[in-house]
């Protein structure tokens, strides 16, 4: 199972790899997690991401596309793994596909996820991160047990720096300048499905799993 998860920031990509990730027993590479991590251990790889990922703009192609294939070429990915959040433009699919060529790899599915503006701005501006395991809360559609605290591991919730609303537009707008142009290039492949992502997540995962397994 090798597939890339695309869509809007929102689209509900990270929820979807996780429960994917743990069901299929595959790795979830999501290169924000990862861009994330650098940043709160304030490596120098971090550092040099930060005003990027605070201003709502895509990391360098270098950089982001060193990170995932690093991770690409570890053992653990030799079944399978689910790619969340790269590529994100032109430039990054190629190099991917390079990569993939080089190393025999062929994707399976790239799951287009399409959603409406105005859910995708209420699911991030809604949306609490756990400090501890990363799992995804949501004030209103999704909300923990207890206020602010993790279900999964007690730890605290967060709203990321860049699901503040002026942040979340310009994230919006970098999705549809440099990302959407992706959807022809997967679709010109052959390689793409598109899911209606506005349902309910637990939804959505079912539907997931239905059209993977045909
Ligand atoms: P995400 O968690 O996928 O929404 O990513 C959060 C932020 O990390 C993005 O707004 C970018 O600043 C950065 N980022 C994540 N993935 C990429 C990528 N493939 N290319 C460039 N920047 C990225």
């Amino acid at each position: 199972m090798r597939l890339i998860l695309l869509g809007a920031p929102g689209a509900g990509k990270g929820t979807q790899a996780k429960m994917l990730a743990a069901k299929f027993n595959i790795p979830h590479i999501s290169t924000g997690d990862i861009l994330r991590e650098e940043l709160k251990n304030d490596t120098q790889l971090g550092k040099e991401a930060k005003k990027y990922i605070e201003g709502g703009q895509l990391v360098p192609d270098d950089l982001v596309t060193r990170i995932t294939t690093e991770k690409l070429k570890n053992q653990a990915c030799i079944n399978g793994f689910i790619l969340d959040g790269f590529p994100r433009n032109i430039i990054q699919a190629e190099d991917l596909d390079k990569f993939f060529i080089n190393s025999n790899i062929i994707i399976d599915r790239v799951i287009y996820f399409e959603v409406n503006k105005d859910t995708v701005v209420k699911r991030l501006s809604g949306r609490r991160v756990c400090e501890g395991c990363g799992a995804n809360f949501h004030i209103i559609n999704m909300p923990p047990k207890k206020d602010s605290v993790c279900d999964l591991c007690n730890e605290k919730l967060f709203q990321r720096a860049d699901d503040k609303e002026e942040v979340i537009l310009n994230r919006l707008k970098v999705y549809e300048e440099k990302t959407l142009d992706l959807i022809d290039y997967y679709k010109n492949k052959n390689k793409l499905l598109t899911v209606d992502a506005n349902i309910d997540a637990k939804l959505l995962f079912n539907k997931l799993i239905a059209v993977l397994k045909s």
